[in-house]
């Protein structure tokens, strides 16, 4: 792989002391980086890297979104079967039919479009939680075909839940266990070295958890196997908890307790735990979080979409908890997730002030320290050492850049500004606004279109009984 030297432009690091560097360089090595600073030193250091000139640029490190779910492509443009009154007939009106009628076709082509967005958005890597009730086995394969095309780092787990009945529970447990072991095992054909730029000491491109879809349609007993199986595992659960308060009634009702003790008590929160929402949990709750050092994934305008609540962001900070940022499946680009992001804790708060940096928090601190720790290495920041996933964006400040200002530079600037390059472990996969991959996005879009509007049919007269 070539060795890089990219600059002069406006670096923003991200990670927990974000700095702005201008006229900076970045040396990429092997797919991961050896040196940030000023681009005068850098070129000539780096005498023998080939140059890739970025003049009036400003580059970030690629972006990671927490919580995502591909398999929500083709909701586009659906109709709910008949009109939601809460959030548990969203799922069943739309999530759970949805879900149930996809093929491990539909499967592929739903994860490639939005791997795709990404890459036109700035993701590089996303932590994904996957449903296909009546295609599981081979599911996750599927979706890590498409991000192996795509070249975009994933972390991949498919939602266990006992809404479908004990056999497709078992299945999903299946799938989890079996993925879980194919990505471990650097001799099999699906390892986490197994991206198109891999090599070297670049970091992992696939990564697995064990995904719970909620508590409220999981049984104990299918907690207390997936518990049995994290065991042997160096892996933690990705799970919504308390989205809405039907799942905090269901909890309190069936086994006396909160969504985040019933998921304790069955050995459930470990390190590599992502609870996703955490809208309607106890204080106390928050703080048996931060003690078990699991990590929490905020969705915030998925949150406004459902009308399910607001998540107490400040409260979980204030607790320690290290919570990112996720889009649920509303969309890829997390530069527009985060540009909205504080909106709806200032309205639940009626606050014109409040989470302001926190919010901006998720985006540059917390999702590169989550996406680290899944990822066994430094993802989401520019730094000696991490990863070479870098987006480069036309953007011209009209006001100072430093790092006093850089969130309101984020926020109100760069999250409208073009990304015109994205680069994974060192690997271009879009140049100067052109896809660098091995599909055409208009080919991908009308492959899936011949299977969405099979799977509409399909969607339109199911009349299987959900949960
Ligand atoms: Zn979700």
């Amino acid at each position: 792989m070539a060795s890089l030297l990219i600059g002069p432009a406006t670096v923003c690091t991200f990670g927990d002391r974000p700095r702005v560097l201008p006229d900076a360089g970045v040396a990429i090595e092997d797919g991961v980086i050896r040196d940030v600073g000023p681009y005068a030193k850098l070129s000539k250091s780096y005498r023998s890297h080939t140059a890739i000139r970025t003049r009036n640029s400003v580059i970030l490190p690629g972006l990671i979104c927490a919580h995502h779910h591909f398999y929500s492509t083709f909701a586009r443009g659906l109709a709910p079967a008949k009109t939601p009154r809460n959030f548990v007939e969203v799922l069943k009106y739309m999530w759970w039919r949805l879900d149930r009628n996809l093929t491990l076709e539909d499967v592929y082509y739903s994860a490639l479009i939005p791997l795709i967005e990404c890459i036109k958005s700035g993701t590089t890597t996303v932590i994904d939680h996957h449903a296909s009730a009546h295609a599981v086995r081979g599911s996750l394969g599927k979706i890590a075909d498409a991000a192996r095309v795509a070249g975009v780092r994933v972390n991949l787990c498919y939602e266990v839940s006992d809404r479908d009945g004990p056999a497709i529970a078992a299945e999903g447990i299946a799938e989890n266990s079996e993925f879980l072991s194919l990505v471990s095992n650097p001799q099999s054909a699906i390892s986490a070295g197994g991206g198109s730029a891999s090599g070297g000491r670049n970091p992992k491109f696939l990564t697995a958890s064990f995904g719970l879809h909620a508590s409220f349609t999981l049984s104990d007993r299918t907690l207390r196997e997936v518990s049995r199986r994290l065991e042997s595992l160096d892996a933690g659960v990705h799970v919504h908890v308390a989205e809405d308060l039907a799942d905090r009634k269901d909890a309190l009702k069936k086994y006396r307790t909160g969504v985040v003790q019933r998921l304790a008590g069955l050995d459930l929160l470990r390190d590599k735990t992502i609870l996703a929402h955490c809208i309607y949990i106890t204080p106390a709750e928050r703080r048996l979080i931060a003690r078990k050092n699991c990590m929490v994934a905020h969705n915030p305008t998925s949150n406004m979409n459902n009308a399910v609540g607001t998540a107490d962001l400040l409260g979980l900070t204030r607790d320690g908890v290290l919570v990112g940022l996720g889009t649920d499946g509303m969309r890829s680009s997390m530069l527009d997730e985060a540009k909205f992001a504080a909106f709806p804790h200032r309205m639940a708060l009626r606050d014109p002030a409040a989470a302001f940096c926190e919010t901006a928090d998720l985006l540059v601190k917390g999702n590169p320290a989550i996406a680290s720790r899944l990822f066994g290495s430094r993802l989401g920041v520019i730094e000696k050492g991490a990863a070479a996933d870098l987006i480069r964006l036309d953007y011209h400040p009209p006001t100072p850049f430093t790092d006093e200002t850089f969130y309101g530079h984020l926020l109100f600037g760069l999250a409208n500004a073009r990304v015109r390059d994205t680069m994974v472990g060192g690997r271009f996969l879009m140049r100067d606004g052109k896809l660098q991959i091995g599909v055409s996005e208009e080919e991908a879009a009308a492959a899936a279109r011949v299977l969405a509007a099979k799977f509409r049919r399909r969607f339109a007269v199911d009349r299987r009984p959900g949960r």
